[in-house]
């Protein structure tokens, strides 16, 4: 156990944790609702701090992050829990892990994750994700801390339900965040991933006016969040808040976990992109090899970075990030010299 760094005595030996939404109110030897936090004779601890369920050099298009120096590989880790539970959640086996567990998986200090992250030469740093990072907090903050120290880069891929102390706190470490919008309802947030919708959107406002790099993802279940008006709302709303120039993945669901739903048609995914660009540059296919991902100029429409699954050339931009045609700057941060 590990100690945690957000939270408060109330009355007696009770404590709450402030480092998401939940807020959850905990006695001694009582567990946060999200199986990683717990009540030690009045103080906090992490049950989960450097138990990694999986590390794994990724392409960082992975993330997905596809304007963040496109074509680099990332080593990735993930730990155990959630703080939400997603009927649909493509890798519940490490994000709704029972407590006892926790005790298969290995112990790794954030050193050895620094370590390993400069090991190989064409690395640029680590990412934080599998199972939701904000629940390994402690531990990706000392991994964040060291990494920054070497010159390397942290990316966070997070469902946003943080409080806004804490993520202050990780806008000083993280170079480029992948934030997942699954609804624009509440409702939806309520009933599919025990959640709600507001503490996410300004976790986005957050990241959007610190100036750091950030990529939305919307997964698209067929019934549950595939209305189009809804969607128009949506994509209005990013516009106002985040801007035109927003990186958005729009991806393809299939039945996971307890939803049966069939996968997303590609013709709901090819509505649901039509309709984002007309608002949005940067608008992408996820899970759907069918369609087109590559990166095109929004002022000339020249060819900016291909795509073919993982495999990535950037072949139209300046090493500045503008397009070689129009000189148009692309939303991003592209150099590839860390
Ligand atoms: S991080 Fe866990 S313990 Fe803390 S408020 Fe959220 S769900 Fe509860
Ligand atoms: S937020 Fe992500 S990891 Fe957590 S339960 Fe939902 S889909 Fe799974």
């Amino acid at each position: 156990m590990y100690p945690a760094s957000y939270y408060k005595n109330t009355v007696g030996r009770q404590v709450q944790c402030t480092l998401c939404p939940h807020n959850c109110l905990l006695l001694p030897g009582e567990i946060g609702r999200c199986q990683t936090r717990t009540n030690k004779g009045g103080r906090l601890f992490s049950l989960n701090y450097g138990l990694l369920s999986a590390v794994s050099t990724d392409p960082i298009e992975k993330k997905p992050l596809y304007h963040f120096y496109p074509g680099s590989s990332i080593l990735s880790i993930g730990s155990l829990g959630c703080n939400l539970s997603c009927d649909f959640c493509q890798n519940c086996s490490i994000s709704q892990p029972e407590p006892e567990a926790f005790s298969q998986y290995p112990f790794r200090e954030p050193g050895d994750m620094v370590q390993k992250a400069l090991f190989h030469r064409d690395n640029i740093g680590l990412a934080f994700t599998y199972n939701e990072p904000t629940v390994f907090y402690e531990y990706m903050l000392e991994c964040a801390i060291q990494l920054r120290e070497h010159g390397l880069k942290n990316v966070m891929v997070t469902n946003g339900f943080i409080n806004q102390e804490p993520l202050r706190t990780l806008l000083k470490y993280i170079d480029a965040f992948n934030i997942d919008l699954k609804s624009f309802r509440n409702d939806f947030y309520r009933k599919l991933a025990t959640a709600s919708l507001r503490p996410i959107l300004d976790a986005i406002l957050t990241v959007a006016s610190s100036g750091i790099h950030m990529e939305l993802t919307y997964l698209i279940i067929p019934g549950y969040n595939d209305s189009p008006a809804e969607w128009k709302e949506m994509i209005r709303w990013i516009e106002d808040n985040c801007g035109a120039e927003t990186i958005l993945h729009v991806s393809k669901y299939f039945p996971r976990h307890k939803l049966t739903s069939p996968p997303t048609p590609t013709q709901t995914m090819e509505l649901f992109i039509a309709i984002a660009r007309e608002r949005i540059h940067y608008v992408y296919p996820g899970n759907n090899p069918q369609l087109d991902n590559h990166t095109h100029c929004p002022a000339c429409g020249a060819m900016l970075i291909e795509r073919e699954v993982y495999r990535t050339r950037v072949t139209g931009l300046t090493e500045q990030g503008s397009c070689k045609q129009c000189q148009k700057k692309i939303k991003g941060v592209f150099n590839t010299v860390i």
